[in-house]
């Protein structure tokens, strides 16, 4: 599709960030280009729209930029999974491993009601690590995760098209 291919190109690598070896996938150049950000959000709303869904969760920081347009475009609330410390209410957390160390995603307690019908949207989905984080954490509150769904994804990600039992949405794989 022609919209796919002008998000990708919209999207900039940039080599070793932020370390050596990595080819980072840095969307904000894909922000600047207002038809294929707009393009993108309403691939995802356009999917997500008649599927009853009354909670779009969004990771820090990248899945806040999605995921709250995409909330607005379908008519959900949005809840942020942030990075610990940065909310101010009692919140549940959950810890995930990353290569060196862990880290952990916080939700405000009461943000979601039991089972309320949930997407959890990422910019990037590359173990599944920080994914899988997310949908504990919403399954803890009683949530019903009906998918996750990332702009950018590996492509062995997208044969399985399922992650911890969850539907995987990927728009693109890595340029
Ligand atoms: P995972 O937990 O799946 O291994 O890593 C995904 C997380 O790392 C996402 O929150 C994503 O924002 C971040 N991430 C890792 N590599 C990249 C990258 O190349 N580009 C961007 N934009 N985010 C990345």
């Amino acid at each position: 599709e022609s919209r796919i291919r002008a998000i990708s190109e919209a999207i900039r690598v940039v080599p070793h960030f932020p370390k050596q070896g990595i080819m980072f996938q840095d969307i904000t150049t894909l922000l600047l280009d207002p038809k294929a950000f707009k393009d993108t959000v309403d691939i995802f709303v356009d999917r997500y729209r008649d599927m009853n869904i009354s909670v779009v969760a969004g990771v820090e920081a990248r899945g806040f930029i999605f995921g709250s347009s995409i909330a607005l475009g379908i008519g959900a609330k949005f809840v942020p999974l942030c990075k610990p410390g940065k909310l101010p209410g009692e919140v549940i957390s959950e810890k995930y491993v990353l290569e060196y160390g862990t880290d952990c995603l916080e939700m405000h307690v009461g943000a979601v009601e039991p089972c309320e019908r949930v997407i959890i949207i990422d910019d990037l989905v590359a173990t599944g690590g920080t994914l899988s984080a997310a949908i504990r954490l919403l399954e803890r509150a009683g949530a019903e995760v009906v998918e996750c769904a990332c702009v950018i994804g590996l492509s062995d990600l997208k044969v399985g098209c399922k992650f911890n039992g969850k539907p995987l949405y990927i728009l693109l794989e890595p340029r």
